[in-house]
């Protein structure tokens, strides 16, 4: 039994077909049918698919114009990408920690850092609340604190396409500039690898655009010079070959269709999680009044987490860890972060397991997991006594 694992069905695999055996393999009409389903299911006025999370984090963080001496803020408790897209802008990254019980950014944390960096004149360009585990961060007083320290804001919603704050889905661009999904196989959809970076800013959609393919344009009205006749193109800047392919797309549309689905049952197993795990002496994820979770991870934090993911491993449950702290690599410790910089992402992290939680997941396989949770934490606890 995986933690996490994609859901295909004939019909995905009837749409991949039908666009192999057609005219577009790549940014044909599949990709803007695949944008424009992801935009109006968020209420997104924009969206720009490419071929994953990273290249989008990594295409956002430059039409909000990150470059060298600018400073990207992110949590730790995050997969490594959400960091180094902004390293490679040239742009410098730093942490907040996250809050013990909602796993996301600290605000009060985030709020004292921008104090101390508004005296010392290091604002950050940008600031990234990744919605952990699918549950949306505190937009509304992020947001507060980008309009009072000027910084723009990007969400890492890798984890949360279909989760809802305050009566809207995340993507629909009322807190941020930019919010990115992720299609990789684990997440809620998938698309094999894929991203796509939603806005409600049309300049920052078409520099999006042109990034994801060379930094060409075929818009006359985007051009410097004449239209030299119909072939012609114009290369206005330094892009990347970020494009998603239309096989990916079709799967995308064609996953679409089951999102709600996929987020039904992903709640349903979550609450029942809740349920099967409520008498025993660990930590569960906590719910937040003005949101609804997408679900993509249960993590539950336990004593002993190495030899619980061991036993566990052992009988079969493919339990994982999310996340290693990212100032924790050996490559972030190079550019100076080490061991107590983060305590509350570094105290979680000791604790933390991921429980698997996907939408083909059984009550019965679930059983399986908590029965097996059950009988490693009391042997565990049969030893230290
Ligand atoms: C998966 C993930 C990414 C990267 O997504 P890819 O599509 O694999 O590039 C970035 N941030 C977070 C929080 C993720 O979980």
């Amino acid at each position: 039994m995986p933690y996490g694992r994609q859901d295909i069905v004939d019909e995905d695999v009837d749409a991949v077909i039908e666009v192999l055996r057609s005219d577009w393999l790549t940014q044909g009409p599949t990709i803007e049918r695949f944008e424009q389903v992801v935009a109006e299911y968020c209420s997104a006025s924009y969206a720009v698919a490419v071929n994953s999370a990273t290249s989008a984090l990594h295409i956002a963080y430059l039409a909000l114009g990150v470059g060298p001496g600018d400073c990207v803020w992110t949590v730790p408790n995050t997969f490594v990408a959400t960091a180094n897209a902004a390293l490679y802008c040239g742009a410098d990254v730093d942490f907040v920690d996250i809050n013990e019980s909602s796993l996301n950014i600290d605000i009060d944390l985030l709020r004292i850092k921008l104090e101390r960096a508004e005296k010392q004149g290091s604002l950050p360009k940008v600031v990234v609340p990744v919605h952990f585990s699918g549950c949306p961060a505190d937009m509304k007083g992020i947001r507060a604190l980008a309009d009072r320290y000027k910084f723009k804001l990007v969400e890492d919603a890798s984890h949360a396409i279909g989760a809802e704050y305050r009566g809207r889905r995340v993507g629909a661009g009322v807190y941020s500039d930019i919010t990115v999904f992720s299609f990789h196989p684990v997440k809620v959809i998938t698309t094999g690898e894929g991203g796509m970076a939603l806005t409600e800013d049309k300049a920052l959609a078409d520099l999006m655009r042109s990034l994801r393919s060379h930094g060409i344009t075929r818009d006359p009205l985007c051009m410097q010079g004449e239209s030299e006749g119909g072939w012609y193109y114009e290369q206005i800047g330094l892009g990347y070959n970020y494009r998603l392919t239309d096989l990916q797309a079709a799967l995308g549309v064609s996953q679409m269709r089951r999102l709600d689905q996929f987020l039904a049952r992903r709640r349903e197993l979550a609450d029942r999680y809740d349920r099967l795990l409520s008498t025993l002496d660990i930590r569960c994820p906590i719910r937040i009044s003005h949101a609804i979770s997408a679900w993509h991870l249960y993590v539950v934090q336990v004593p002993e987490r190495r030899r619980v993911y061991e036993l566990l491993r052992n009988a079969g449950v493919g339990v994982n860890v999310h996340y290693i702290p990212v100032h924790l690599q050996p490559y972030y410790r190079a550019r100076g972060y080490g061991d107590g910089d983060y305590p509350v992402t570094e105290s979680y992290y000791r604790h933390a397991l991921t429980i698997p939680l996907y939408p083909a997941m059984t009550n019965a396989d679930q059983d399986i997991v908590a029965d097996n949770l059950k009988l490693a934490l009391s042997s565990i606890s049969e030893q230290l006594r």
